[in-house]
């Protein structure tokens, strides 16, 4: 607001000095015309002041004075004044008595003829015979109008007789003027305006017209009858020298004025401000819209540098932004790189102890199997040798008793026990038999029956069967023998295991033919898997069993044996319930058949 207002009161001022600057120079112009028209009128008048003096010297002028009732000096007097005024271009000559009436004058022959008429009270009389010269302008107080008195005496042998006047009109230099944005006034000592280029100014008063003036203008009878009156108007001072008139509804002007002394006049310019004003008014809003526009580019610019300086500003800060994330984040990287590596290092610590405990659970579990396989030796071996002693001491009596036939009968049991004692040894054997890579087309049942009489013991230890279902046709897979042996033996174990303490130890065992797939699929009764343990029971040394009695290892192993038959083993609960494992094999191929 502080700032609109100096700029207004700025503008006001500027408006000032420049509405005085335009006046000045509207008032310069003023002077140039008022020098002119000054020139003019001096020159006009210059060209007749000395005119009277010279006529008041003819001799026609004087004739007439010295007998002024002669009527042919009268007529020879009227006829010089008409051809000489006619002559110089005055507007009227003529010639007065000392009493002031006239005796003669150009107009003598015209409507508004001087002839008779008493001018004895016009300042241009009464000066010509005081003074020997007399200058006026006025009203023709007969011929009603304006003109310019130069009076001179005229002298008959030394002695004054007369006065000889010429009036000039000044009509024709008033017309000259106007036409442009000034109007030149000439005042008389009163303020009366007697000669102007605005018409209606004619007779009008520039002062006010107080009783005094009157009186004065009144013994002169400068105006004649016409009466006067004010121009209404205001004169006020823009400037020091510089006067301005206002003339309301109508103008205002600048006032430049010269006086006449001579002629008894003043000169008036009034140059109309209009112009001048419309001048100030365009030069100050064109400085006014010129500080505008500076200020708006100004403006615009500062904008622009801040818009400019914002932009970098936030640049730097979205740089300094990424550049502390990254550090952040380096940092959290660092930070976790070092976790990582106390985690890797945990990590091998863990592996290092696993690493140990799996070498120790295997030899354990070495230990464990050995165990069992211990156990199964002396009680698969001791019931046959405990046999064998009793028939080869049941022998060795009925020899001594002569029963020879007996005897025979009980070697022969012995016999067949020792055969059976040399078919698991054999097995065992087998069992024990480093894998053949190799795979082979085998036969499932003699695969199944050769586990069931490694089993055998247990199944009658438990008082469980294995109930089986083979199909029809003989079914034959692609693996290794001993190895598939070693699973089914397995599988057939941990069902067993399962199956204690259960009420239905049976376990079922069947095959099934999908395509070139072959399915061996074993069913307990025992309580299954536990969901929670899934897949983990084929992880090496999982196991549910108590220490020293599972090894974890079984499962495992069969997984990857089955792995390398090309076929799986997977486990699922049977909705009737108990676990049932599914071997899958593949079939042995019609080529593999037809090469045999
Ligand atoms: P181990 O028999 O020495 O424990 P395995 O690898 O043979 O090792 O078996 C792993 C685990 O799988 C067993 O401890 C047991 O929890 C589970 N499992 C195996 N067979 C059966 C089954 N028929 N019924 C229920 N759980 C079984």
């Amino acid at each position: 607001m502080l700032c609109l207002a100096g700029m207004l009161g700025g503008a006001l001022w500027l408006y000032q000095r420049v509405t005085v600057y335009y006046l000045t120079e509207a008032s310069a112009r003023g002077e140039n015309t008022l020098r002119l028209a000054t020139a003019t009128l001096r020159g006009q008048l210059a060209r007749y002041e000395r005119l009277p003096e010279l006529l008041a010297q003819q001799r026609v002028i004087g004739n007439l004075l010295v007998a002024p009732d002669t009527m042919a000096r009268v007529a020879a007097a009227n006829q010089y004044l008409r051809a000489t005024a006619g002559l110089l271009g005055a507007s009227d000559i003529y010639v007065m008595q000392l009493d002031g009436n006239t005796l003669a004058a150009s107009n003598f022959d015209t409507d508004v003829s001087f002839i008779g008429g008493n001018f004895a009270f016009r300042p241009y009389f009464l000066d010509a015979l005081s003074e020997g010269q007399g200058r006026f302008f006025a009203l023709g107080t007969t011929s009603l109008k304006r003109g310019y008195y130069f009076g001179a005496p005229v002298r008959v042998d030394g002695a004054l007789r007369g006065v000889l006047v010429i009036k000039i009109d000044l009509d024709e230099i008033e017309n000259a003027w106007g036409g442009g944005d000034y109007e030149v006034v000439v005042t008389d000592p009163e303020g009366i305006v007697f000669l102007s280029s605005n018409p209606e100014w004619r007779f009008r008063a520039l002062q006010p017209l107080t009783p005094a003036r009157l009186a004065r203008t009144g013994a002169t009878r400068r105006y004649a009858t016409t009466p006067l009156s004010e121009i209404p108007h205001q004169m006020t001072a823009a400037a020091p020298e510089l006067a301005l008139m206002t003339v309301p509804e109508a103008a205002e002007y600048v006032v430049v004025a010269e006086p006449m002394p001579d002629a008894g006049w003043t000169v008036n310019v009034l140059l109309n401000t209009a112009s001048a004003r419309v001048q100030a008014r365009t030069t100050v809003s064109v400085g006014l819209l010129l500080v505008v526009l500076a200020a708006l580019s100004v403006w615009i610019v500062r904008q622009q540098r801040q818009a400019l300086a914002e932009r970098l500003h936030l640049q730097r800060s979205a740089r300094e932004d990424l550049e502390r994330r990254v550090a952040e984040r380096t940092a959290q990287l660092g930070a976790v790189n070092t976790a990582l590596k106390g985690e890797v290092a945990e990590r091998r610590a863990t592996e290092t102890v696993l690493r140990q405990t799996q070498a120790d659970l295997i030899q354990a579990g070495k230990l464990a199997a050995l165990g069992q396989m211990s156990a199964a030796l002396s009680h698969e071996f001791n019931q046959p040798l405990a046999a064998t002693r009793n028939y080869a001491e049941n022998a060795q009596l009925l020899l001594d008793r002569g029963r020879v036939a007996d005897a025979r009968e009980n070697v022969g049991r012995i016999v067949s026990l020792v055969d059976r004692m040399t078919r698991i040894s054999r097995h065992l054997r087998n069992f024990a038999r480093k894998p053949n890579a190799k795979l082979t087309e085998v036969e499932l049942a003699p695969v199944i029956h050769a586990m069931q009489e490694i089993m055998a013991w247990r199944f009658e230890a438990t008082g469980a069967e294995l109930k089986l279902d083979l199909g029809p046709a003989p079914v034959r897979v692609v693996a290794g023998p001993v190895r598939l042996q070693q699973v089914l033996v397995n599988l057939v174990s941990n069902a067993l295991d399962a199956s204690e303490g259960a009420a239905d130890r049976s376990l079922h065992l069947r095959a099934e033919v999908k395509g070139d797939m072959v399915r061996l699929i074993l069913r307990d009764h025992g309580p299954g898997v536990s969901p929670g343990l899934g897949e983990r029971i084929f992880d090496p040394f999982f196991s549910t069993k108590g220490v020293g009695k599972g090894l974890g290892l079984g499962l495992s192993i069969s997984y990857n044996i089955m792995r390398d038959f090309g076929g799986g083993l997977s486990v699922r609960n049977h909705p009737g319930g108990g676990a049932e494992f599914t071997l899958t094999l593949r079939a042995a191929s019609a080529s593999l058949e037809a090469a045999e």
